[in-house]
C-alpha cells in the first residue's frame, strides 16, 4: 500500500523538490549533463543541468514490499493551463495525490500546490525532465506543454522550441524509460486542402499554421517512434475546448468561451471570427474524460492518433442557443474587408470531425452537446459573477466606513 500524505506535507516537499531544481541550474556544467546522454538525444535542448539530487520526494512505498501493485505514477506538463488542472484533479482522484506530479514553468496557486506534488519543468531542458522521471519513477506522461495557434503564430520561432524540442524530449525520454506518452494533437494540425466536413482520421494533411505545422511534426514523430523503438505513444486530436473555471491560453477556438464572459458581464460580444466559421468544439469534462479513457486504455491502440470531437458550430449558432436564455444579448463581427488575423487560421480547419475510430477502440463518447455546454457555461459564470458581487459587496460593508460606524 502506498503511504498516504497529508496536503501540507505535498506542499513542503514541492517546496523542497523545486529549490534545488531551479537553483542548481546556474551551478553545473551543460557538458556534464550532456556526456550522460545519448547521441540522439544530444540534438536535443540541453540548456542547463542539475547534478546535486534534492531530497527523495516522499512516493515510496510504505510497507517496503517491492512488489506490491502499485498504481501508475503520472507527470504532467504543462499542468497550469487550460487543461491541465483539470486532468490533474482527475488523475489523483484516480491514483491518490502523491501519484500525480505536476509541473509547469510558472508558480501554482496555493491551493494547487497543496494538493499534490509540483515541480518546475522547463520542457526545452531534457536533463530536468530526465532527473524528474528518475526520481519520482514515472511511468506514464501526459504532456500539455505547448504554446497554442494565436500565441504560436505570434511568434514562430517559440513555437518551434517550445512544441517540437519539448515533445522531442518527452519523447526520447519516453524510449529511455519506457514511459507511456500522451500528447494531444489539434483540428489544426489538418490544414485549407484537408477535407472540411466530417474530416477522418486519415487524409491530406497539409497545415499553413506554425501551430499545426508543430503538431503534425508530433503525430509523425510519434508514430515513427511508436513503430522503430516500441514507444506507447497516443494523441487524440482535440477540437476547441470550452471551460468555465480556466481560461483559454490563446487559442483560435478562444471566442466560444469569452462570449460566455461577456454575455454575463456586459450583455454584448465583438467576436474576432466571422458568424459563418464553423468548428468542432468540447466541453472540459469531456475532454478530461476522453483523454483518461485513452491514456489508461490497457493496450497499445490500433492507431497512434485519433480524431475525439463533441460538437460543431458557428459564432451565428452559438449567439442563437445563448439568446434562448439571455435575450437580449447581441454580437457584432469584423469587417469582412479587413479580418482577424485568426480568421485564416480558422478557415484553414476542419468544420467538423469524424471520431468514429476513437469510438470503436476505446468508447469515446462525449456527454456535452451544444445546448447542454451552453447552459452550463452560462450557470457557471453567473455563478461566478454572483460570488464577485457578494465579495464586493461584503467589502463596502464591512470597509473602513463600516468600521468607523
Ligand atoms: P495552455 O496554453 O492553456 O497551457 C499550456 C501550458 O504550457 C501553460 O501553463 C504554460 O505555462 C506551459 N508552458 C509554456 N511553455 C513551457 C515550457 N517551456 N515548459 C513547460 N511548460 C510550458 O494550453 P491548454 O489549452 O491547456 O492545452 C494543452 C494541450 O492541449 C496543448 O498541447 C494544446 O496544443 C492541446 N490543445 C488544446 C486545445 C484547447 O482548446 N485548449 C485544443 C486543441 C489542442
Amino acid at each position: 500500500m502506498l503511504r498516504t500524505t497529508t496536503a501540507s506535507m505535498w506542499a513542503s516537499s514541492a517546496r523542497i523538490l523545486r529549490q534545488p531544481l531551479s537553483s542548481t541550474t546556474t551551478r553545473f556544467s551543460r557538458t556534464a549533463a550532456v556526456s550522460s546522454l545519448s547521441a540522439s538525444t544530444r540534438l536535443f535542448s540541453v540548456s542547463a543541468a542539475a547534478s546535486s539530487p534534492p531530497p527523495p520526494p516522499q512516493h515510496y512505498n510504505s510497507t517496503n514490499n517491492a512488489a506490491a501493485p502499485r498504481h501508475p505514477r503520472v507527470l504532467v506538463t504543462g499542468s497550469l493551463g487550460q487543461l491541465g488542472s483539470g486532468l490533474v484533479k482527475e488523475l489523483r482522484s484516480m491514483y491518490g495525490n502523491e501519484n500525480v506530479v505536476a509541473s509547469d514553468i510558472r508558480k501554482a496557486p496555493e491551493e494547487f500546490m497543496a494538493s499534490g506534488p509540483f515541480v518546475y519543468a522547463d520542457v526545452m531542458n531534457y536533463s530536468m525532465l530526465e532527473r524528474i522521471v528518475v526520481d519520482w519513477r514515472i511511468d506514464w506522461v501526459v504532456h500539455y506543454s505547448a504554446l497554442l495557434s494565436a500565441v504560436a503564430e505570434k511568434n514562430p520561432a517559440l513555437a518551434l522550441s517550445v512544441n517540437m524540442t519539448g515533445f522531442q524530449n518527452m519523447l526520447e525520454l519516453a524510449k529511455v524509460h519506457r514511459l507511456r506518452l500522451y500528447s494531444p494533437s489539434t483540428i489544426g494540425a489538418f490544414g485549407p486542402s484537408t477535407p472540411k466536413d466530417n474530416t477522418p482520421d486519415l487524409t491530406i494533411m497539409r497545415p499553413n499554421t506554425i501551430y499545426g505545422i508543430t503538431k503534425l511534426h508530433n503525430e509523425l514523430l510519434g508514430e515513427y517512434y511508436r513503430e522503430k523503438f516500441g514507444v506507447d505513444f497516443r494523441s487524440a486530436r482535440y477540437p476547441g475546448i470550452l471551460s468555465a473555471d480556466t481560461p483559454p491560453g490563446g487559442g483560435t477556438t478562444d471566442y466560444a468561451v469569452d462570449i460566455f464572459h461577456h454575455a454575463i458581464r456586459t450583455g454584448h460580444y465583438d467576436c474576432f471570427l466571422s458568424k459563418d466559421t464553423r468548428l468542432p468544439m468540447m466541453y472540459l469534462s469531456d475532454c478530461i474524460k476522453g483523454t483518461v479513457d485513452h491514456l489508461t486504455y490497457p493496450t497499445p491502440l490500433p492507431q497512434s492518433v485519433y480524431n475525439i470531437a463533441a460538437c460543431s458550430f458557428t459564432p451565428a449558432e452559438l449567439t442563437a442557443e445563448i439568446q434562448k436564455h439571455l435575450p437580449h444579448f447581441t454580437i457584432s463581427y469584423p469587417d469582412a474587408a479587413r479580418p482577424d488575423f485568426r480568421q485564416a487560421i480558422a478557415d484553414s480547419w476542419p468544420g467538423s470531425l469524424d471520431d468514429s475510430m476513437a469510438r470503436r477502440d476505446f468508447g469515446w463518447k462525449e456527454e456535452f452537446g451544444m445546448e447542454r455546454m451552453v447552459k452550463l457555461m452560462l450557470d457557471k459564470i453567473q455563478a461566478q459573477v454572483n460570488a464577485e458581487k457578494k465579495v464586493a459587496s461584503s467589502t463596502v460593508t464591512n470597509g473602513p466606513a463600516a468600521m468607523a460606524a
